[in-house]
């Protein structure tokens, strides 16, 4: 990444809340690069600080020590109606006496901008999050999903450099959340803005994202394309938080992006490895369920085990295998109609697993 192509930089960023031995540290040494016109999102579970990451960089609150920069310039000191970057939140928070349109155009009017510009950019706007229909309606007379289009054309109107969205889809129901993830998408592609987001739901952040920073204690464990961060989860917490893993122990035997490694079956094969990470040494290793499959026999097989409980899910069903070198292991299969489960509880089992599947992790 070029310094052109950054849009906001967090550099070694510390927020403490209360002081001496009542100090939190709310972020601890925070760094990330985000990019123009990417949709970039902090994910991590309740109190990693995300939201605390999202105010400081919309100057509600100021990092105890660190700097923010916005195309390349020092914003920390800078007040939040002073910085091209505007914020919409999980309540919406519009004003109820007012219709969409008036909502929309508000903060434009705050800014003394023409009526002919705010009229402009207004129908632009509804335009943007398909609400032109419900133009004149006062927004406690619309629905939920519609709140939360008119907050983000609200959002949207200035033009801000930056949209930052804390948990904006959390108060919607399953589908329309589902819905308003696409839409989101839409708007960000449309109008080239770089987007914030905040969840604590991977799925969300799997599939709205170009990069994903995983948060855990206040720190930034890993960033990546949702692919980099789901095939290649870098440490235990976040091969945990995204999706679901198998660890196992194992030997690292030859370092380098693509390594080797002896399992505890004995059993030796290619894994790809942290940068920087020396061998020999014992390491644990995240294996996806999807990323192994049962095999007849034992002879290819790079685990062997009983087979305990077959567990059927509608699209795909796990398979839990006691594995003979000690352990667990979990199988996922995909169902394809017709097929029968010729497998039962009490069979030995072989698991092999597909090149490019065992990562090593770095704790
Ligand atoms: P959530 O998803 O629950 O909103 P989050 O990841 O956004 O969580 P933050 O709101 O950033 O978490 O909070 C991070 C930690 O900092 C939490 O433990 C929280 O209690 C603490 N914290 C946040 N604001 C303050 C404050 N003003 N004073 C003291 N502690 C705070």
């Amino acid at each position: 990444m070029t310094e052109s192509e950054i849009s906001i930089r967090v550099s070694g960023v510390t927020k403490t809340f209360g002081e001496g031995a009542s100090a939190f540290h709310a972020l601890s040494d925070v760094s990330v690069d985000i990019r123009k016109n990417e949709f970039f999102t902090l994910l991590g579970p309740s109190g990693c600080g995300k939201t605390t990451l999202l105010r400081l960089i919309a100057g509600f609150d100021h990092p105890t020590s660190g700097r923010i920069e916005l195309d390349g310039e020092d914003i920390s000191q800078l007040a939040p109606f002073q910085r091209p970057v505007n914020t919409v939140f999980q309540s919406y928070a519009l004003f109820p006496h007012m219709t969409v349109a008036q909502n929309i155009g508000f903060g434009l009017e705050m800014l003394d901008r023409p009526k002919a510009e705010v009229a402009a950019t207004v129908a632009q706007m509804l335009s943007l999050v398909r609400m032109e229909a419900l133009a004149d309606r006062r927004t406690d007379q619309i629905s939920g999903g519609q709140q939360q289009r008119v907050a983000l054309a609200r959002a949207l109107a200035p033009h801000p450099k930056v949209l930052l969205l804390d948990e904006p889809l959390s108060a919607l129901d399953y589908k329309l959340r589902k819905d308003m993830q696409i839409e989101l998408k839409r708007l960000q592609s449309e109008t080239g803005i770089t987007f914030v987001f905040v969840t604590h739901d991977q799925e969300e952040a799997l599939t709205m994202s170009d990069r994903i920073a995983v948060m855990n204690q206040g720190t930034i464990l890993q960033i990546g394309s949702p692919r980099e961060i789901y095939d290649r989860p870098e440490q235990r917490f976040v091969a945990d938080f995204i999706g679901d893993s198998n660890f196992l122990e194992a030997e690292l035997l030859t370092g380098g992006a693509s390594g080797r490694l002896r399992l505890g079956s004995g059993h030796e094969i290619e894994a790809s490895v942290p940068e920087g990470m020396t061998a020999p040494r014992r390491v644990s290793v995240s294996i996806r369920p999807e990323h192994a499959a049962l095999t007849s026999g034992a002879e290819d097989a790079a685990l062997t085990g009983t087979l305990k409980e077959i567990v059927y899910f509608g699209t795909d069903t796990h398979y839990h295998v006691a594995l003979g070198s000690g352990g667990s292991f979990i199988v996922r299969r995909q169902n394809s109609r017709g097929v029968t489960e010729t497998l039962e509880p009490g069979a030995a089992v072989g698991i092999s697993l597909g090149p490019r599947s065992v990562q090593v992790l770095r704790d």
